[in-house]
């Protein structure tokens, strides 16, 4: 008896799980809601109840192939030894994950059960990221190889036994009214919508607060689920960029394309490195900040009295989504002037995102803070992200209605305004310039001294990606080798 065991790969197209069991075998498709997991700080309702979507189609999918899904809830290990003796399991097959560390742990102990019982556990990879990579300069390569392959057909047919399901349960209870909904038809068709209309303008669009919500593919909760999969939007891409003749369409679509590579990069780095959700990729950024619960929860409710900064995390609050500029700045935000160490604060944006991603997330939350040691420092000034990303001022007004008398010029600076005293919105919590200046003193402090250096290469070696000048992903080996990790020294302000 074979059990495939879903988990963030929702879907039997293109789901190599699938036709890793043999033709005729039995098999019991399992999905086991774990209470555990959805009791971690990084985890939400509203991530459970786009998952729960999901499940709807893929259960519809599954037994239209002739295997219902089997949903119980429970602890995994302890659901699989109740199918083991009840059904005489003997094969478990799944995707490789790269979660974050509870699933990791909890993959260990699946693995130690499995090997006890003399279980057959094989873990198919769904994406680009390699499993026990070597180095990272012929990655590109690998991982290439594997995305612009043939998508897989889903099996004609499954035999599946009649194995009782336990019903799911609501989960935790705080939902986000506005968040994306979940399912394969919903992937198809942001697919298909952005990349026939929707996307033509992504490159020049992905950055604004308010046409970015169109203009990106929207597909992230997708991919975080799995009811569609990198190769298919890869695949999908590349075939209307065949097609394309337009130039902004061209361009866009490239855009595009790099930055599904950019998912299985960055996923990639905690695949190699588990301990990004808990650890400064450099060392030298250990114990610099703190958390201040009061500053904390302004920023985590949008009343920090920065209108941008707010104006984006209601937004995010409102819909489980923000693009990644957006996304960039209030890291920044939080991790520069207001100066909270990045494990107080990731762990709500993970909860805030409907495509909370591991890998994305934890290696972009210290990307943003800048404790990585590899990467360009980055703090940006919410004023002018305001007034270049929001110029209108039609977002930040949207989500701050507090500011409707506030007139246009003074919108991202209300304090700037005479009558900003009687406005029923708080003072800024920071001075914009002072802390930013005051982040810019510290983080330059830790960056100097032949220690650090030495550190900050081994990161860069293990980590960085390998660009060409077009900022594509290459492949050393194959241009000799010449070619360095990408090295951002630099700090960049818009002060
Ligand atoms: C602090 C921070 C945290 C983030 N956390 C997440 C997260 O938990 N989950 C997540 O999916 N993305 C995360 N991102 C990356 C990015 O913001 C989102 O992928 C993007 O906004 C999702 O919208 P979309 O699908 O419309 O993206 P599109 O612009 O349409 O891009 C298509 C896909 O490419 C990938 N992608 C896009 N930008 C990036 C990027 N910069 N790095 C890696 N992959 C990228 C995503 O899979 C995305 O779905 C984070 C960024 C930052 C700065």
């Amino acid at each position: 008896m074979y059990v495939i065991w879903f988990k963030r790969d929702l879907r039997v197209e293109d789901n190599a799980a699938l036709t890793a069991v043999p033709k005729g075998a039995p098999v019991i498709p399992l999905y086991v809601y774990e209470p555990d997991y959805w009791a971690l700080p990084d985890t939400s309702g509203q991530q459970w109840a786009f998952i729960a979507e999901c499940l709807n189609g893929l259960g519809r999918d599954l037994a239209r192939l002739g295997a219902p899904l089997v949903t119980r809830v429970g602890d995994v290990v302890e659901v699989m030894e109740d199918l083991r003796r009840t059904h005489g399991v003997t094969h478990l097959v799944s995707h490789e994950e790269t979660g974050n560390l509870w699933t990791f742990a909890r993959d260990r102990r699946v693995a130690a059960w499995a090997r006890g019982q003399g279980v057959n556990w094989r873990e198919v990879p769904s994406s680009g990221v390699v499993r026990r990579l070597s180095g990272r300069d012929d990655w590109a390569k690998q991982r290439d190889a594997r995305i612009f392959a043939p998508v897989i057909d889903p099996p004609e047919h499954l035999q599946g036994p009649d194995v009782p399901s336990e019903p799911l349960p609501a989960g935790p209870a705080d939902p986000c009214a506005g968040r994306q909904t979940g399912g394969r038809d919903q992937a198809l068709s942001l697919l298909d919508g952005f990349l026939t209309e929707r996307g033509r303008t992504y490159r020049s669009a992905m950055s604004s607060p308010v046409e970015g919500a169109t203009a990106c593919s929207r597909l992230s909760p997708h991919f975080a689920a799995g009811t569609l999969s990198i190769r298919e939007a890869a695949m999908a891409t590349a075939a209307r960029q065949r097609e394309v003749t337009d130039k902004t369409w061209k361009a866009s679509l490239k855009s595009f394309q790099s930055r599904l590579a950019w998912r299985d990069h960055f996923i990639q780095k905690l695949e190699d490195e588990p301990r990004i959700e808990t650890r400064c990729l450099h060392s030298a950024y250990e114990g610099l900040r703190g958390d201040d619960a009061e500053r904390r929860g302004a920023w985590e409710r949008g009343e920090t009295g920065l209108p941008f900064v707010d104006a984006c995390m209601r937004s995010l609050n409102a819909t489980g989504w923000l693009n990644f500029r957006m996304r960039s700045m209030v890291m920044a935000v939080a991790s520069y002037h207001l100066w909270l160490d990045w494990r107080a604060t990731g762990p709500h944006l993970a909860r805030m995102f409907t495509d909370y991603e591991p890998g994305i997330h934890w290696s972009q939350v210290q990307m943003q803070s800048g404790t990585t040691g590899m990467n360009t420092v980055r703090i940006y000034n919410p004023v002018k992200q305001g007034h270049d990303q929001d110029p209108t001022g039609v977002f930040t007004r949207r989500w701050v209605p507090e500011l409707a008398p506030v007139p246009d010029v003074y919108l991202q600076e209300p304090w700037l305004w005479e009558g900003a005293q009687s406005l029923p919105y708080p003072p800024p919590i920071i001075d914009v310039k002072a802390a930013a200046q005051e982040a810019r003193a510290r983080i330059w402090g830790v960056r100097t001294g032949n220690a650090f250096r030495s550190e900050a290469a081994a990161v860069i070696h293990k980590h960085a990606s390998r660009k060409d000048r077009q900022g594509r992903f290459v492949n050393d080996r194959a241009r000799g080798g010449r070619r360095k990790p990408k090295d951002d020294k630099q700090m960049s302000f818009d002060l």
